[in-house]
């Protein structure tokens, strides 16, 4: 499930901060590298992509330039819709 920045206010939707592992100066190309705080990959994002839409994770999650990580809740196991 993706989440998107329009999500955050929703009440299904967890914040969690992130904890930086390394910053990573190169010129023009800054990155960070942290530990998400929902599925525990590692993701490295570039500032520019925190800054501007958000940097996304494997699991769905999304990251702004605050520090703090966005997901929606899963629903437990909901069996599919059919439409
Ligand atoms: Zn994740």
């Amino acid at each position: 499930m993706k989440t998107s920045f329009k999500d955050m206010s929703r009440d299904d939707c967890e914040s969690r901060d992130i904890t930086v592992l390394a910053k990573i100066s190169d010129y023009g190309r800054s990155r960070v590298i942290f530990n998400c705080p929902f599925c525990t990959n590692k993701v490295t994002a570039y500032m520019w992509s925190l800054c501007g839409g958000g940097k996304r994770c494997d699991c769905g999650a999304i990251f702004g330039s605050g520090g703090t990580g966005y997901r929606l809740k899963e629903k437990l196991k909901a069996p599919k819709e059919q439409s």
